[in-house]
Formats: C-alpha cells, sequence, structure tokens
C-alpha cells in the first residue's frame, strides 16, 4: 500500500515548513492514518523520508502485517518516551508536536526522556498538522465511507421494524448494533442515540430504558465503522398522528437541513452553512431551541475538523474543501415535550455535495 507513504511525503512537507525537524505523532488515528497500525499503542517519529514505529511485544506480529513503509521498534518502555529517545539519536533538535493531542503530563513525560539540556526548547507545539490533511479524503476513504454510509442507511431501513410502542430505547439500539455486527461493521461509530417521546428534545439522549410511546417522536442518531472509518447519521421518525405542532416543528428542521446541504459547496465556509441553516430555524421562531453547531468532520473519528457552527472569537473560519466529508444535522429541542434531529453525511465537491446518505428524509408515521 502507498497511500501511509504518501501521506507521509506530505506531513514531511508540512513539518519543514513549521520550522520544525521532525514530527511526533501519538494521537493513535493520526499513527493510523499515517502507518496504517491499528493497535492501541503506539507512537510515530517522522523524520523526513524517515518514519519509525513505537510499539510493544503485544503488536509484535500485527504491526508487521499492517505498517507499510516504516521502521518497527518493539518497545518496553512508554512508545512516546522511546520515540523521543530515537529523535535525539537522529539528532533532532526541534521536534514537533500536536498540542491539541497531547496532555501536559504527555508532553511532561516526554521531556524527561530527553537530556537535560535540551528539554527548554526540543519541542514546537503545532496544531492540526495532521488533522488538516486528514481533513481531505482520498479516493479510497470516500469510497470506504461510502460503503460504512450506505449499511446505516439499510440498517435504518431494518430497524424501522424494531420500532414499536412499548419496546424499550434500549431494545431498539440493540437490536440495530445487532444487525450491524451481523452485516460486517467492525463496530458503532459512538454510543448509538435512540430517543423517544419527550426524550427527543435531549440532544444526546443516549438509548435508555425508558419505553417508547404510543405517541411521539423517536429519534436515531448512529453510526457504523468500516474498515476503521465512521457513519453518521440521522433520522427522526414518528409514532402514532402528529401532535400540536409536531409536524410543524418537524419541517422546519427538515428546511434548514436542506439549506444547510444545498448551501455545502468548496469555497463555502462552515460558518456559513451553519447560518443557512440556522437562518431557517430563527425565521421559523425556532432559532433558540436550535442548541448546537450545524455539523462536522467525520472520518477515523466520528468528530473531526472541520466544523460547522457559529463563528467562534479568536478561532479562524474554515473554508470547505473538495474532499471533506463532512455532516449536516440541524435540530431544535422543545425542553419536556420533543424535538427533532435531522443528519446526513455529505462529500463536498467543487459545485456542491455527494449526499452519502440518501434515505429519504419525508415524514415517517409508524
Ligand atoms: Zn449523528
Ligand atoms: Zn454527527
Amino acid at each position: 500500500m502507498v497511500i501511509p507513504a504518501e501521506r507521509r511525503r506530505k506531513i514531511a512537507r508540512a513539518v519543514a515548513k513549521a520550522g520544525a525537524e521532525a514530527l511526533l505523532v501519538t494521537h493513535l488515528p493520526d499513527v493510523r492514518y499515517l502507518t496504517g497500525f491499528t493497535g492501541s499503542s503506539a507512537a510515530l517519529l517522522v523524520k523526513g523520508s524517515r518514519a519509525t514505529l513505537f510499539t510493544d511485544g503485544r503488536y509484535t506480529e500485527q504491526a508487521q502485517h499492517e505498517v507499510d513503509g516504516a521502521k518497527i521498534v518493539i518497545t518496553e518502555k512508554p512508545a512516546a518516551v522511546a520515540a523521543c529517545e530515537l529523535a535525539v539519536e537522529q539528532g533532532v533538535t526541534l521536534c514537533a508536536f500536536d498540542s491539541a493531542q497531547t496532555t501536559v503530563e504527555g508532553l511532561e513525560r516526554m521531556k524527561a526522556a530527553l537530556p537535560a539540556k535540551q528539554r527548554k526548547n526540543f519541542f514546537v507545539a503545532t496544531t492540526a498538522l495532521v488533522a488538516g490533511l486528514r481533513e481531505i479524503k482520498d479516493e479510497v476513504e470516500q469510497e470506504t465511507m461510502r460503503s460504512a454510509a450506505a449499511l446505516g442507511c439499510r440498517l435504518f431501513e431494518q430497524v424501522l421494524e424494531e420500532i414499536h410502542p412499548g419496546a424499550t430505547e434500549m431494545e431498539v439500539a440493540l437490536a440495530l448494533e445487532f444487525m450491524a455486527r451481523l452485516a460486517g461493521a467492525e463496530r458503532m461509530s459512538f454510543e448509538t442515540i435512540v430517543a423517544g417521546g419527550s426524550r427527543s428534545a435531549l440532544p444526546h439522549g443516549r438509548a435508555s430504558s425508558a419505553k417508547l410511546p404510543k405517541r411521539g417522536f423517536v429519534t436515531l442518531d448512529f453510526g457504523v465503522v468500516v474498515n476503521g472509518y465512521c457513519s453518521d447519521m440521522t433520522r427522526t421518525v414518528h409514532l402514532g398522528p402528529a401532535r400540536k405542532g409536531e409536524f410543524e416543528l418537524y419541517e422546519a428542521v427538515l428546511d434548514a437541513q436542506l439549506a444547510g446541504v444545498a448551501a455545502v459547496k468548496a469555497g463555502i465556509s462552515g460558518t456559513e452553512v451553519d447560518a443557512a441553516a440556522r437562518k431557517v430555524l430563527e425565521d421559523a421562531g425556532y432559532g433558540e431551541y436550535f442548541t448546537h453547531g450545524t455539523g462536522h468532520g467525520v472520518g477515523l473519528e466520528i468528530h473531526e475538523s472541520p466544523r460547522l457552527g457559529k463563528k467562534r472569537e479568536g478561532v479562524p473560519e474554515t473554508k470547505l474543501k473538495a474532499g471533506m466529508i463532512v455532516t449536516i444535522e440541524p435540530g431544535a429541542y422543545l425542553p419536556g415535550e420533543f424535538g427533532v434531529r435531522i443528519e446526513d453525511t455529505v462529500l463536498v465537491t467543487a459545485t456542491g455535495c455527494e449526499i452519502l446518505t440518501p434515505t429519504p428524509k419525508a415524514w415517517i408515521e409508524l
């Protein structure tokens, strides 16, 4: 596989541009992205065209199997410590690390691995060198995410049969997860959200022992992992006929979601997409009930950059680029009453986007 090698070449250029001689990667999804290694303990040192992966004895065989083009070192020391020691050995005097993915304690431990006189100026804090590269999905990643999203859509169709009054949220979630694993999902992207009746007003109502009502909304937000890549989709369905205000809220959220999707194209910012969706809910009188951002990047992790939300003071706006994969998921939640969220995952293109989760979004009454 040449993909990790290509990615490492790009990263080496970004490291040089950041003024450093090497990069220490400790965030496991980043390690995976740059080497193919999927183990749960690793660090990677990238210095020019040389890359060295550190892991422990549990992963000797797996590393040999998965890692392409990087040297593998099995160590009993913490992987990041061993990587720091090698960096010094290789003559590195300025080493970049990702400050967004390193704890204060982790940095102290890395520094302690250096000769005393090098501790002060050895590390250069960078953010998002690898995350920035990971924002744009290459063709293999796009294809993987297309199939993960398609599996999610099929599972949604299947799980509709499990949604009936009296079933608990947990039963619905378990049925979904069981079908997902049978269909080849490695795991779920995150804890499945099934929120029925008044619990649909909780934006993150994890499946509980609550029973689904005879009449009311049920929000399902879930994803599956295929070859390491996450899918993410939300649909809100209704048990029985709508009560006063429910259909209106659904239509407003749907219109906002459609406006968000319509706004997506290369060159527009995440803030502008958020504003397009938000305006619809504000105009319909639900602005104050839309309490989160419109979307987020998705890939090896369920939440990646870019974020699509309101402008934040001091945070530069990210412009969407072709090849990014992001979610569009406005919602509105009337406390104590009910809530609606609708979420698609889309691939940004030069002129618009490709919807990876084309499950219909019209009102579904069960
Ligand atoms: Zn979701
Ligand atoms: Zn999401």
